[in-house]
């Protein structure tokens, strides 16, 4: 936790002086020193590496994450009811919570008044527009190794999903291969530890290119960013979850709000679902939610539910799109409604995982990554934030699910606020 703090520091610092950097690099006539070497040379390989660094990760850890979390479904069966209502949920709202995001996006354009259209190397393909049937058609890989190579995210996920439930069908004539593919998963995830330990030097370099080139009114729009971000967050949280939570279950959600202060004190400081799960167990059963239900959602929700992270990644996209002044039509968003909700299922729930997927959502309609660079600044922030409603999302979908299956305690809920009270 310490050294999470001391990472957050760095990338902040790296921030603030890749900002003061660029605008002295930006009152500087052209020249050798300051175009090639400096922005040309140190800074690209600095900026660009850390990019491509990231981008490595994303199908490894995708594939690996997704096999890894349906495989240890257990016997599917049995969570069959269970299972699906709580994939419903969950699939359901962080589709909502992305639909919202860039509905707010288009509404409120975040990146209007910042162009960055002249710092994309490179044509910009945006995705040739497809019909609905081939959209769906087109998750379904011919060659799944293909897919693997050149990065076809939707397929990708299709076919770690199947392998995943193939073996969670097979139970223990499985073990070998979940033992191998959990193990890949900690590799996946170390690697992506050390690649964030260079986060400080490539948001440096990030940051001091982007204020190099473009000057102080990038800060107006990163602020709109967060705002809008933020504004997602907030009107997912008060009309999604408390629409509903008071129409399913019926209840005050004033006891569960009182007992989450201690789950969002975690998920602020560790930025991390998984990190939350002890927690918000712990507040599960205080609040009346039998075992059986909490035990396998908080877990689930932690591995595939992202509402926060989703509405990151909307309003990011189309942040990015607006700064480089690229249109997105209605089959792109719908990819990015797609391709965002399942990659929450492989969004691992540690700190800056949303980031590299987002450089997948990114590519699924082929928005420029270098965007990435500018909203790498406030990253840590945003996912602080993010985390919570990722894991308020999981904490409100058990109690529905719980109170569906009968297997809510309500004299016990509503005395636990009582019970704070008088405390
Ligand atoms: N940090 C997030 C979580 O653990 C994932 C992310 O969006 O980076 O829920």
């Amino acid at each position: 936790m310490k050294k999470k703090t001391t990472l957050t520091t760095k990338i902040l610092t790296g921030l603030l002086l890749g900002f003061i950097f660029g605008l002295i690099l930006k009152s500087i006539p052209d020249g050798y020193i300051k175009n090639t070497i400096i922005l040309d040379g140190v800074l690209k390989v600095l900026g660009t590496g850390f990019t491509s660094a990231i981008k490595m990760m994303v199908v490894p850890l995708v594939f690996v994450s997704l096999v890894c979390g349906t495989s240890s479904m257990g016997d599917i069966n049995k969570l069959g009811r269970i299972g699906g209502k709580t994939m419903l949920f969950y699939l359901g709202t962080t589709a909502i919570a992305i639909i919202t995001s860039l509905a707010l996006g288009i509404l409120l354009k975040p990146g209007m008044g910042l162009d960055m259209s002249s710092m994309v190397t490179g044509k910009v393909a945006i995705g040739e527009s497809k019909s609905i049937v081939e959209i769906i058609l087109n998750i379904i890989p011919s060659n799944p190794i293909q897919s693997l190579a050149s990065g076809e995210m939707l397929q990708v996920i299709f076919f770690a999903v199947l392998i995943g439930i193939a073996m969670s069908m097979i139970g223990q004539k499985a073990d070998i291969v979940r033992n191998i593919f959990e193990s890949l998963n900690e590799i996946c995830m170390k690697m992506v530890n050390i690649i964030m330990l260079f986060a400080p030097y490539g948001v440096f370099a990030l940051v001091s290119t982007t204020f190099a080139t473009t000057g102080t009114e990038a800060i107006f729009a990163l602020l709109k960013y967060v705002g809008v971000v933020l504004l997602g967050m907030l009107v997912h949280i008060s009309v999604v979850y408390g629409g509903l939570f008071k129409l399913l279950t019926k209840q005050s959600i004033a006891p569960f709000i009182k007992k989450f202060t201690r789950v969002a004190a975690i998920t602020f400081s560790t930025a991390s679902s998984n990190a939350s799960v002890p927690a918000s167990l712990e507040i599960m059963e205080e609040l009346g939610v039998g075992k059986s239900t909490r035990s396998f959602t908080i877990p689930m929700g932690a591995t595939i539910n992202m509402d926060g992270t989703a509405i990151m990644q909307g309003v990011a996209a189309l942040f990015i799109a607006q700064i480089y002044g690229i249109d997105l039509g209605i089959n792109d968003m719908m990819t990015i409604v797609l391709t965002a909700t399942l990659a929450s299922i492989g969004t691992a729930g540690v700190p800056g995982v949303g980031m590299i997927m987002l450089s997948m959502v990114l590519q699924s309609v082929g928005l420029p990554l270098e965007g990435i660079g500018l909203i790498m600044g406030v990253e840590r922030i945003i996912d602080m934030f993010r985390t919570t409603v990722n894991v308020m999302g999981d904490n409100v979908c058990t109690l529905i699910i719980a109170k569906c299956e009968n297997d809510l305690d309500l004299d016990q809920y509503n005395s636990s606020l009582e019970g704070n009270l008088v405390q």
